[in-house]
């Protein structure tokens, strides 16, 4: 038996929220008294998996697998799953974990609980803990099934790295276009962003910043730091910023280390994505703007004029 765990990659380079799942699956594996096997599909970064507690690392390839197709990797990955006895599946929530959860947990016949933000309980039985409404309530869900497929919220786990290396198994796999009803054709990415749902660092502007034409002061201030940037739904709907840095209710529900809100007030709908940031520091003029009481840092002033003073002082600091 053991606990099966996706690796994600891009360009080379793994996923923080990688790192994160496979500490997640090697502690659950202890807790269980089975094996973490670590599983990459297609591409793999350079670290070796066995520092961040794999037992066994797989390696997946074969046609149609040279980049992400849920179908096809959910194929792949269930393939392992059945050959090893796996059962438990760990998955980042990425984009892309969160199409190819579901699809392994219904070719598995497994119980799927998403939004996972802490180690499982398996004192009696197997209880997980999860975000629910928006982020504004955690549920304890106790799973019944016994192959079960979780997808942990990235900035969730912390990393525990060690010397320990592995070997690379690599299995090739066929997958054909039978085994998918939709093939990615082509994508157009951009490059050197910071993707927002995995930043640990986040700048964010709403209405209070006037314009587009500031928005220079969150961009800067965001390469300065190598943070991603994000804005609230009006100045997405105003297409002062493009949609999908609209964070909250109706956008993407984002958990950084650090979330600094210039000119926005903190609405209940986008407290809902952003509102689990483990530091939240807002800047307002208004020194009633509820989203103070979300804060752990306040202030109270002209974004205009404070995110250039920030920008100034992180230089200093790097110099
Ligand atoms: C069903 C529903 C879903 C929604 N989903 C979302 C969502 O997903 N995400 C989201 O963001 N909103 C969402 N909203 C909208 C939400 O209710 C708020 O209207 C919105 O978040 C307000 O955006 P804002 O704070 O940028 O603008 P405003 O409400 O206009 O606030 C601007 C803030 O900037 C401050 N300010 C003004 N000038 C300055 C300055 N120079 N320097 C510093 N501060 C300044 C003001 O004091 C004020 O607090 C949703 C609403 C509904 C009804």
């Amino acid at each position: 038996m053991a606990v099966v765990v996706y690796a994600e990659s891009d360009n080379g380079q793994y996923k923080k929220s990688s790192f994160e799942a496979i500490t997640y699956g090697k502690d659950l594996a202890k807790l269980l008294n089975i094996s973490c096997i670590a599983v990459t599909i297609g591409s793999k970064g350079n670290e070796n998996l066995g520092a961040f507690g794999a037992d066994q690392h797989m390696h997946i390839t074969g046609k149609m697998l040279a980049t992400f197709n849920p179908q096809a990797y959910a194929k792949a990955l269930s393939e392992i799953v059945t050959t090893n006895n796996g059962t438990v599946v760990i998955v980042s929530q990425t984009y892309n974990g969160k199409s190819l959860a579901p699809l392994v947990a219904i070719k598995q016949d497994a119980a799927l609980v998403t939004g996972i933000v802490d180690m499982a309980n398996t004192t009696n039985g197997f209880t997980v803990k999860k975000t629910t409404f928006s982020s504004k309530a955690i549920a304890h869900v106790s799973i019944n099934q016994e192959k079960k497929v979780l997808t942990i919220i990235p900035n969730s786990y912390h990393t525990t790295k060690d010397s320990t290396d592995v070997e690379i198994l690599e299995i090739d796999t066929q997958v054909t276009e039978n085994d998918v009803n939709s093939l990615i054709v082509s994508t157009n990415k951009e490059i050197g962003k910071v993707p927002l749902t995995e930043a640990e660092l986040v700048i964010s502007g709403g209405r209070g910043l006037k314009g587009p034409e500031n928005w220079h002061m969150v961009e800067d201030l965001a390469d300065a730091l190598g943070a991603a940037t994000a804005c609230s739904k009006p100045v997405s709907d105003m297409e002062w910023r493009p949609h999908s840095e609209h964070v909250g209710q109706t956008g993407i529900t984002i958990k950084p280390n650090l979330y600094i809100a210039a000119g926005i007030s903190g609405a209940i709908q986008h407290l809902a994505g952003v509102g689990s940031s483990k530091v939240i520091c807002v800047i307002n003029t208004d020194p009633e703007a509820p989203f103070f009481k979300a804060a752990d840092y306040g202030i109270v002033g002209n974004a205009l004029e404070v995110l250039p003073k920030l920008l100034q002082r992180v230089k200093e600091l790097k110099n």
